[in-house]
């Protein structure tokens, strides 16, 4: 008998494993248990491509709320668009320095 098994749940379906990765590692800097699920099958499949394997980020179904939150910000926060005060160009809120020059986001 296991002691205090919580269930997991998944909270969200990452485009891949390198995203699913830094968003457990963002869950862990909010003290939410995280974990990624589903790039054994990758290995497993061999012949199919990589993008049809789904990688997951799974957490515990009592910090799932919690987790949502995070991620919420984090989907949001890469929508936004961000002005490079070095070169004036428009980059994407996911690239955290400008694509053009190479200038850090103004707010890191
Ligand atoms: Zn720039």
């Amino acid at each position: 008998m296991r002691e205090h098994e919580e269930a997991w749940c998944k909270v969200y379906s990452a485009a891949n494993a390198l995203e699913a990765h830094s968003l457990t590692g963002l869950l862990h800097t909010h003290r939410i248990e995280a974990q990624t699920r589903g790039e054994s099958l990758s290995a497993a499949a061999g012949e199919l491509p990589a993008n049809v394997v789904e990688v997951s980020v799974w957490v515990r179904v009592s910090q799932h709320t919690q987790a949502r939150a995070v991620l919420q910000d984090y989907e949001q926060a890469a929508e936004r668009e961000w002005q490079c005060p070095q070169c004036g160009e428009d980059n994407a809120g996911s690239f955290e320095i400008c694509w053009q020059c190479g200038a850090e986001h103004p707010s890191l």
